[in-house]
């Protein structure tokens, strides 16, 4: 399957598929990525050892030259230190402005190698080969960037890459949590666009969570779909990005009150989705939301409530953090229809901290 992404001016593919890599010499070679420069990928110590050489053989084969850099599997690889290993691997390598930066991995390698092609020489072309479920999200909109220990993506850039190439192979040695976690997302995707497809997700959630390829295909193309739908659109109506943060108020604030780590993002956001549904229900909307939601949740073993030993008041002082309340109201991402969201920009602080509580 095959997806063109229109960013303004730009535009770029994003190729679906089952066994991609092999055709990676090909694809790159179809978007002008030159073999005359050496090419840098960027993969983690989990991905690597799985699929760093049958991408480097395909490229090599394809008459390309190929450097490889392997940073630690995790969120702490996003950091300014890592990114000047990676110039130093590039410098070494030889890479030029004519090169490319690949990122193969996870949002984490993702973003951190988008960034390493951002800021190389002033900026290199860049490939994404995402290997997470969740890189559907991250893989299309253009954000890169690295953590500063005082702020998650404070230091980034936008950078579009030249294409992107989603072999869903790579999903078979995903660890289920992060399959889930990863799914989490798409459901948002459907949630806040298009009813159709969270009526496919509900039907075809087992499918996914065994990862048959034709239902990958499906749900990785329907929610990049929508991401790239919203980001390209945004460029001309302001605002409209921000309904990408369905979930994420309470998410992000559940995520930094229960530390990195306990709770994954994807699971994070499950709540703070069925938080969003809630509110809806306390605003007057269809209660049909909130069952969808929770159902949809459900079927992909996503948490739908909080680990109760987590603060309310810490939980808020987060999200004040976040989201800037003002005189007690607070911007938030609220369900309107199935597939269907507005900004709400005066809900009452008060009101979400009752759904926080009852979420616990
Ligand atoms: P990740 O890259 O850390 O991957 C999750 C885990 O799975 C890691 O341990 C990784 O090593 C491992 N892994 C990845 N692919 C694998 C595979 N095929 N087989 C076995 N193991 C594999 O995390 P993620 O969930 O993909 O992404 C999260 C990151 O993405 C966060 O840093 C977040 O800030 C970022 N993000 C960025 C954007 C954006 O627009 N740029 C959007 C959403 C999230
Ligand atoms: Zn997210």
């Amino acid at each position: 399957k095959q997806l063109t992404v229109e960013l303004g001016e730009r535009s770029y593919p994003i190729y679906i598929g089952d066994g991609l890599l092999a055709q990676a010499a090909e694809l790159f070679a179809q978007r002008g990525i030159s073999a005359k420069s050496p090419l840098l990928i960027v993969t983690d110590t989990a991905v690597g050892p799985h699929y760093l050489e049958p991408l480097a053989a395909a490229l090599r084969a394809g008459g390309y030259t190929v450097a490889a850099h392997t940073v630690e599997s995790g969120e702490k690889s996003k950091s300014l230190a890592v990114l000047q290993d990676i110039v130093a691997t590039a410098l070494e390598a030889g890479l030029d402005r004519k090169s490319a930066i690949v990122a193969l991995g996870g949002g984490v390698v993702g973003d951190v190698a988008g960034f390493a092609a951002a800021s190389y020489m002033r900026g290199v072309k860049f490939v994404q080969v995402p290997t997470t479920i969740l890189a559907h999200d991250s893989a299309v909109g253009g954000k890169v960037a690295v953590n500063h220990p005082l702020a998650k993506n404070i230091i980034g850039a936008f950078h579009q890459p030249e294409l992107v190439l989603y072999d869903t192979a790579t999903l078979r040695t995903l660890p289920p949590r992060e399959v889930r976690a990863g799914l989490a997302e798409m459901v948002k995707h459907g949630l806040i666009w298009d009813a159709s497809f969270v009526a496919w997700l509900d039907e075809n959630a087992q499918r996914l969570l065994a990862l048959e390829p034709e239902a990958l295909q499906y749900g990785l193309f329907e929610g990049c779909k929508v991401k790239a739908h919203v980001v390209s659109a945004d460029e001309r109506e302001d605002d409209l990005r921000a309904i990408l943060n369905l979930g994420h108020t309470i998410g992000h604030a559940l995520e930094a009150v229960a530390g990195y780590g306990e709770l994954l993002h994807g699971e994070a956001i499950s709540i703070g989705m069925i938080g969003a549904a809630k509110l809806a229900l306390r605003l007057g909307c269809d209660p049909e939301i909130y069952t969808v939601t929770k159902r949809l949740l459900q079927h992909f073993e996503l948490p739908t409530r909080m680990p109760p030993h987590l603060d309310t008041d810490a939980i808020m002082t987060a999200m004040s953090h976040d989201k800037k309340f003002k005189e007690g109201r607070m911007v938030y991402i609220v369900p309107t229809a199935i597939g269907r969201v507005e900004i709400n920009k005066s809900v009452q602080a008060e009101l979400v901290r009752d759904i926080v509580n009852e979420l616990k």
